[in-house]
């Protein structure tokens, strides 16, 4: 079955044996619960467009372990092509569902721990990389969906792993068998868990040798024994109990975060990628944060052009769509967004073949991408609630709406331009007020500066990369200084 469709991703689902809680309860069937299906709904798009002959071409790519074709997201990168393939399907997901698909942490994580693997097996012989191997046939095999894990609890930000007082803090091995390890901690905001057929897992920070057991990556079935989740929540997701597809603003789509705990998970030998190799757990963690900061500049700029479009059909609705200002917001928005789409085709276009064979996104520019990415979303947010108008956050219910005796008042009352529906303008506005403090402000405000590493990371990034030392050379040769 090398793509699934939609609707097998969705059948593949209720086959797992996942277990997740949610305000305090086990959750009997998840992919029918109305606050997560939203969520699936996104991924699934991943596997609809795969199958569209209009999209073919950026969302599958040809396996460079098996010459099958595969989806994207399943993708060793083989060229730079295919790295701004990448950041190009991103974008087109983020138009489609206008949330966090959620799938791009998988992919990112695949790319990092193959080039990561085959280093370490040359420097200590180990068999990581023949492991990785068969693992990714399989995944490319089944079209799994694989939630790439890397960031842990971390407690006292100022101690190591090995120096926090709970010991669990990090992700560890806490037993070490003939037949593999058993593993411990847990995995915080972790994208599309709850939607994964498997987790991989990989250590979130550079590690002395004293943090031998916490520098371990693996990957497991997401319903494996041990495991288990606790949902996390969304600004408005009790919207989407009410049952109606007004005030949600997006009703199909949505993202998913979770906190994931391995309570003595058992990982066998060939499914172990690092263990104990401590010098590489910051070379895994550089590598996947330069995939997932070089991600932001497609999926972000994908829910940028939803919201500038939303924003362009409010000041329409409002009737105020030829005034000199509004069209000045617009143009600043799209200036913005698209500023950051040419960071993310720039650290593509500028990759560069790995040891191992898979191309590597420009390091540099991966992180100056995702550095604009904590500021320009928040700008042109602030551009769209201005568009908007207060209305967007004081509005009546849909039930108000829809209701006999106040449904013509609300009509009456929140009329803009008179050929316009009131219904609709109620509906873009509430789409602005989803993507800009709603459940989809997860994944498009607040993880615009957080995810894939929060601002400061990518400045110690910028900083290393940067290299000044050969600027400051430009500058003396110019000022004739030592000459
Ligand atoms: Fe993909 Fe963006 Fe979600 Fe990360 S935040 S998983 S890059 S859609
Ligand atoms: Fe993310």
């Amino acid at each position: 079955m090398a793509l699934m469709n939609r609707q097998e991703y969705i059948e593949s689902l209720r086959r797992l044996d996942i277990k997740v809680y949610m305000f305090g309860e086990l959750v009997e069937n998840p992919v029918d619960h109305p606050i997560i299906r939203p969520s699936i709904n996104s991924v699934a798009m991943t596997y609809e467009l795969a199958h569209d002959p209009l999209y073919e071409d950026l969302m599958t790519a040809t396996s460079n372990l098996t010459g099958e074709k595969v989806n994207r997201f399943c993708h060793i990168h083989q060229s730079t092509e295919d790295l701004i393939k990448k950041v190009k399907m991103q974008r087109l997901l983020g138009q489609k569902t206008a949330a966090c698909f959620q799938r791009c942490v998988g992919m990112d994580a695949f790319n990092s721990v193959y080039s990561t693997t085959y280093d370490i097996d040359k420097e200590h012989g180990t068999h990581y990389h023949d492991n990785f191997l068969e693992y990714m046939k399989l995944v490319q095999e089944n079209d799994w969906t694989v939630d790439g894990a890397m960031t842990d609890p971390k407690g006292d930000r100022s101690l190591s792993p090995s120096q926090q007082d709970d010991p669990d803090l990090y992700v560890r091995v806490v037993e070490r068998r003939e037949d593999g390890i058993v593993v411990r901690g847990a995995k915080a905001h972790q994208t599309g868990s709850i939607n994964s057929h498997e987790h991989l897992i990989m250590p979130t920070i550079a590690m002395g040798p004293e943090d031998r057991d916490y520098a371990v990556s693996f990957a497991v079935p997401t319903g494996s024994k041990g495991i288990y989740m606790i949902y996390g929540r969304q600004s408005c997701d009790t919207r989407k109990l009410e049952g109606g597809t007004i005030d949600v603003g997006n009703s199909e789509f949505g993202g998913q975060e979770a906190l994931v705990v391995f309570d003595d998970v058992f990982v066998p030998n060939n499914r172990i990628f690092l263990n104990g190799e401590t010098e590489y757990a910051g070379v895994l963690v550089e590598r996947f944060a330069g995939y997932h900061r070089q991600s932001y500049g497609g999926c972000k700029v994908g829910v940028g052009d939803v919201l500038i479009g939303a924003a362009a059909l409010a000041s329409e609705y409002n009737g105020v769509p030829k005034v000199a200002h509004i069209k000045d917001k617009l143009i600043e928005m799209m200036h913005l967004n698209e500023t950051l789409y040419c960071c993310g085709i720039a650290c593509s276009a500028e990759g560069y073949p790995t040891e191992a064979g898979n191309y590597q996104i420009d390091l540099l520019l991966a992180n100056v991408c995702k550095q604009n990415v904590t500021r320009y979303p928040y700008e042109i947010t602030r551009l769209a609630e201005d568009i908007a108008g207060g209305l967007m956050v004081t509005m009546p219910s849909e039930k108000d709406f829809m209701h006999p005796e106040l449904g013509p008042v609300c009509e009456k009352f929140f009329k803009g331009n008179a050929n316009v529906p009131t219904i609709d303008r109620a509906k873009i506005l509430r789409l602005i007020e989803n993507l800009t403090l709603g459940t989809a402000a997860v994944g498009y405000r607040t993880e615009s500066m957080h995810g894939a590493g929060s601002p400061q990371a990518q400045r110690i990034m910028i900083w290393r990369q940067g290299n000044l030392e050969h600027k400051k050379e430009l500058a003396k040769n110019i000022a004739k200084i030592g000459k």
